[in-house]
């Protein structure tokens, strides 16, 4: 009896353990519907936006004479994507979950090439057509999975499960170094590897313009740091690099990938950037504390939450050594 029950034990703690392990295969499946997002009457605009496109599902608010934010406000993460414009060419950060095609939108907007780069390859910001050019962070771990050029985001890293969708390979057409600096004619735009949100996560800088586009790393009131690929350690680090790297504009705008319930775009600060380092140490240390279940809600600041593993599941160790540290 008293062997039977212990093997019954055993087996109970090896699927709990084996459920923990493989808790984001069983838990991002259940995160949407995995149906199509329809506009609805509900949503908030972003002032200033114009509606274009089909069912005028895009909002196209102009930043200045040759930036654009492509915002989604009928969709359920409230995306923002970015056209960036030079005088030579253009980048697309970002692409949207892809229910509409973003790509005529953009072509109404620049006479331009126009390279998409991805700020981090969650199905959210990839779309799902293929493009004619496309830049990717040159990332060890990425790099040595390409087959020449051909890369496929792996499961963890595109979590397009969560609706049904699949990953698509895509050609690189550029490799760009962390730290380099794209031309795009009459406008640069440094890539800095940002990991945190994921392992694969950009921000582009272009300081002349005050300007800087953040993807996931801080969007409207949400951090995100508990999928596959995300660590603390990274985000720490990330932080620390936005901070020094943008130094010289103490007054950036630091625009990220999702707009917040009142549908406006998501614009922080370089001070939020260090109230984010000075509350990712509190956690760090066991300081601040945390609410709910899974995933852990932290605090950052009075309109800012993190959602966090709990702290024994805590990845506190960083992707790789800071390049400038
Ligand atoms: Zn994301």
């Amino acid at each position: 009896m008293a062997k039977k029950f212990g093997i019954a034990l055993v087996v109970v703690i090896l699927l709990l353990a084996a459920g923990i392990w493989q808790r984001h295969r069983i838990l991002v499946p259940l995160a949407t519907s995995g149906e199509r997002i329809l506009p609805s009457e509900k949503a908030s605009l972003p002032v200033n936006g114009k509606p274009v496109g089909e069912d005028a599902y895009f909002y196209v608010v102009q930043l200045d004479e040759r930036t654009f934010a492509i915002a989604e406000p009928y969709s359920w993460p409230r995306n923002v994507n970015y056209l960036i414009a030079g005088t030579r060419r253009a980048l697309l950060l970002d692409a949207g979950v892809g229910f509409y095609d973003i790509r005529p939108i953009v072509e109404q907007l620049t006479d331009l090439p126009v390279t998409f780069i991805p700020s981090h390859l969650h199905y959210d910001h990839t779309g799902q057509g293929s493009y004619e050019r496309i830049a990717l962070v040159d990332l060890p771990h990425l790099r040595e999975r390409a087959t020449g050029d051909s890369f496929t985001p792996s499961w963890g890293e595109y979590l397009g499960v969560a609706e049904g969708l699949e990953p698509a390979t895509w050609k690189i057409d550029e490799w760009v170094q962390p730290g380099s600096e794209m031309d795009l004619g009459d406008r640069q735009l440094t890539l800095i590897y940002t990991p945190g949100h994921t392992d694969n996560s950009i921000s582009l800088l272009d300081k002349a313009h005050d300007m800087m586009f953040t993807g996931d790393f801080m969007s409207a009131g949400n951090i995100s740091a508990y999928y596959p690929g995300a660590s603390m350690g990274d985000y720490l680090q990330s932080a620390r690099k936005i901070i020094r790297a943008t130094a010289g504009n103490p007054d950036i705008a630091l625009r990220g990938a999702h707009a917040g319930e009142d549908g406006q775009l998501p614009v922080k600060s370089r001070a939020d950037i260090e109230i984010l380092r000075d509350q990712l140490v509190r956690i760090e240390n066991g300081e601040l504390g945390s609410t709910g279940s899974y995933p852990r809600i932290y605090a950052i600041k009075e309109d800012v939450v993190m959602q966090a593993e709990p702290r024994w599941l805590q990845n506190w160790s960083t992707t790789y050594p800071d390049e400038e540290e």
